[in-house]
């Protein structure tokens, strides 16, 4: 038996990303608008287990999901979306300001795109930011990084 998906998704386990109880449904909206098939690989604090784990054993865990992907269902396109507020990063307050944490998430993940570079070639990377909407704690806009 083989499945074969276009992509797979990087995305932290935050609920405000995912099915809400009202119905909305951020990553699923994304994954709509880029008309793909997606595997979801999630984690709280998305890729940083593949940048920075904080347990041994993290990062393996994280890369056996994404050879899943790669092998089972022989994806052609990671995408690594992180989001503004993540509790894994210490939330919003562990930066000085907005720019400072958008920084670190952008640089997070273009490390851990070299990780999964690296390992699956040839495979397409696509990062993404999902920054809250201005005086908003739940609703984001995602930009391509
Ligand atoms: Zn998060």
């Amino acid at each position: 038996m083989s499945h074969v998906c276009d992509a797979a998704l990087f995305v932290c386990e935050d609920f405000r990303l995912h099915q809400r109880k009202d119905g909305r449904n951020f990553i699923a909206n994304f994954i709509k608008g880029e008309n793909i098939d997606c595997d979801l690989i999630t984690r709280g604090g998305d890729i940083q287990d593949i940048v920075r784990p904080k347990s041994g054993g993290f990062k393996d865990s994280m890369l056996r999901d994404a050879e899943v992907s790669a092998k089972l269902h022989r994806v052609k396109k990671v995408y690594l979306v992180s989001h503004e507020d993540c509790g894994a990063y210490g939330g919003s307050e562990a930066f000085v300001d907005r720019e400072t944490e958008k920084k670190q998430h952008i640089a997070d993940m273009q490390a851990a795109a070299v990780v999964i570079e690296e390992k699956f070639s040839p495979i397409e990377v696509s990062l993404h930011y999902a920054e809250l909407k201005n005086g908003s704690e739940d609703e984001f806009l995602m930009t391509k990084v």
